[in-house]
């Protein structure tokens, strides 16, 4: 059981919609108002979590949401996007690629949730560097960071009035960074990206907001796993061996500890100039949990 997620107020008429415990397929979401309609930063997981995030954002919003921006194609982000038929999707556009051909999971992996009828809709506007909404003057910037980070298509939004940031999933707070279908590299460029934009107020994609003492963490893991996956290929070992004798040291208290194995198989490929094989990746976490599912409270 983990408490019920809240809408907390940032600036006049700026929420972040956050879900505890900020694990596998519980994200957070934006929402910024204007009197032109509502945009909303992502979606949730499933039918129950988006229409109660929706239903929250009636009673604060002066009008609905009629704009969604992804801030990258993963289903948590995205799944309810459905349940605003009418609204503006926007995204970079290897979100739009990304869910035209989905990445299905083995069943197995995870344990067993309820996501209801929702599924993401493809992006209805799409953008290759960044993007300026400004209804009715509220200045909010879409950017993507020029490179892979968490996948290929991120997005983070900017509003520069209010000094907030939303990370979409460039930061994790509490839980392991999850690499596998970005770049590790990459990554901590769009670290410092968001840092030179020195934002007050720093909504992760998934764990509590905070500020910009958020980032470091992050990079501190990415810099970890980056060393561990070079010594891996020293030694010629897979990642799954890797990941086993490897000691998380400082970030053993991280939720989502097994990211570890998906993330060395991304590393890895990364410093080979290949790609990793995604499917076996997720085994390897399953592996790595004991052979157990992935503990996923959606
Ligand atoms: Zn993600």
């Amino acid at each position: 059981m983990t408490d019920a997620p809240q809408l907390q107020r940032l600036a006049e008429g700026v929420w972040a919609y956050v879900q505890p415990d900020g694990g596998w397929m519980i994200n957070n979401t934006g929402l910024v108002d204007d009197a032109s309609g509502a945009t909303s930063i992502d979606v949730t997981s499933t039918a129950a979590r988006t229409r109660a995030y929706l239903g929250a954002a009636e009673e604060v919003a002066s009008s609905p949401v009629r704009r969604v921006i992804l801030t990258h194609s993963h289903p948590d982000h995205c799944n309810g996007a459905s349940l605003l038929p009418d609204a503006e999707i926007i995204a970079h556009r290897r979100v739009a690629d990304d869910l035209r051909a989905p990445h299905r999971l083995a069943p197995h992996i995870f344990t067993p949730f309820v996501q209801g009828d929702v599924a993401p809709r493809i992006p209805t506007l799409v953008f290759d560097d960044a993007l300026t909404i400004a209804p009715e003057g509220r200045r909010i910037e879409v950017r993507h960071p020029g490179t892979p980070a968490h996948t290929t298509g991120d997005s983070y939004v900017w509003l520069p009035a209010e000094r907030v940031l939303f990370t979409g999933d460039l930061v994790f707070h509490g839980g392991t960074p999850f690499a596998l279908s970005g770049s590790p590299v990459g990554w901590l460029r769009a670290l410092e990206q968001m840092a030179s934009l020195e934002a007050e107020i720093v909504v992760p994609g998934h764990g509590p907001v905070g500020g910009p003492e958020l980032f470091a963490p992050v990079a501190d893991y990415l810099r970890f796993l980056i060393d561990a996956a070079a010594d891996a290929r020293a030694r010629g070992l897979s990642p799954l061996e890797t990941a086993r004798t490897l000691d998380l040291g400082r970030f053993a208290g991280l939720a989502e500890k097994e990211r570890i194995v998906g993330n060395l198989h991304r590393a890895i490929a990364e410093a080979e100039g290949g790609q990793p094989d995604i499917p076996a990746a997720w085994q390897d976490m399953y592996e790595y949990n004991g052979a157990q599912p992935l503990d996923c409270h959606a």
